[in-house]
């Protein structure tokens, strides 16, 4: 088994290309001490990167991350997010607060805005930079920005700060190819990958079992190793089960030829023409 590759993000902190998503997770007690080994086995497997959002079961998903890595938070870069609806500068600070309580933790490594909403970027970007002054945040970024949103974040005092944007994308989901992608490498500004296996739909696709047939893989790692191949990509893929994390983290070790490559592209078309972001 080979590492994970790391990108750099803007300010210098290296983080693993391959983490873990938390959505769905601490809807159900029941679940969470299985979900909690899940994650644990990523974080043993180099998966350290976790990415969670106040939103996911209310909160429910921060308590779940905050058991995980009891006693190994400094191996962990957890990521969180602002709901648009908090997103003042003083609502921002108030829920950062909130979710460092959930978490267990006195930083979160990467705070974002989980979508645009009716406060303007102006005051959230205030609260971000003010957190991150005092040491509760380790930087920041927002979510679904599409290129226009990213222009006027950049106008905005302390914009250039943004540290990435987490986004839809995943082989049927190509369209940011066209420029947020390009946009945001030219800027050194980082992609998330969310839903890379397109909530779980792209494990059972033809064209993806066909590609996985010629390495012995499985249609989620060749999803998963076809975001992978982007530079400055990192792709979050969540699952409760331990052997599910273990198979997704074999996809970092998965290269495709550029036989595999013409093939996604042919399944998967990458856009010739500029679509407007997708987001779920
Ligand atoms: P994913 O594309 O990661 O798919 C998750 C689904 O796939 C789950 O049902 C999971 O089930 C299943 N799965 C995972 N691995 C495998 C595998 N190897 N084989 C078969 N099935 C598998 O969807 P998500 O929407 O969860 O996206 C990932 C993360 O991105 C989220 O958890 C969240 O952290 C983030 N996100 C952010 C958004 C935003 O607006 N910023 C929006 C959506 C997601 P099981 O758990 O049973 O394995």
């Amino acid at each position: 088994m080979v590492g994970i590759r790391d990108i750099t993000l803007p300010g210098g902190r290296r983080v693993p290309a391959l983490g873990q998503g938390t959505w769905h997770m601490g809807e159900s007690g029941a679940a969470a001490q299985g979900e909690i080994r899940a994650l644990q086995a990523g974080i043993d497997l180099g998966m350290t990167l976790i990415d969670t959002a106040e939103m996911y079961a209310d909160g429910g998903a921060e308590e779940v991350v905050g058991r995980a890595v009891e006693g190994r938070r400094d191996s962990v870069f957890i990521v969180s997010k602002v709901l648009p609806s908090n997103a003042s500068r003083r609502g921002t600070v108030a829920a950062c607060e909130a979710s460092l309580k959930r978490l267990g933790t006195d930083r979160i490594d990467l705070y974002l805005l989980h979508w645009r909403g009716r406060h303007p970027l102006s005051e959230t970007v205030a609260a971000f930079e003010e957190l991150r002054a005092a040491g509760k945040i380790g930087g920041w970024g927002v979510s679904n920005f599409d290129v226009d949103d990213m222009e006027e974040l950049s106008s905005v005092a302390g914009g250039d700060h943004v540290a990435a944007n987490q986004v839809l994308y995943n082989p049927a989901r190509r369209g940011i190819e066209f420029d947020l992608l390009p946009w945001s490498d030219q800027r050194g500004i980082a992609t998330m990958a969310y839903s890379p296996l397109d909530e779980g739909r792209l494990v059972r696709h033809p064209a993806l079992a066909r590609i996985a047939a010629n390495h012995g893989a499985s249609a989620a790692q060749v999803a998963l190793a076809f975001l992978l191949s982007r530079p400055h990509v990192i792709v979050i893929p969540k699952s409760g089960s331990p052997e599910r994390v273990a198979e997704n983290r074999k996809a970092a070790d998965l290269i495709l030829t550029s036989n595999d490559m013409a093939a996604l592209d042919a399944a998967f078309p990458p856009p010739r023409h500029k679509q407007p972001l997708e987001m779920i």
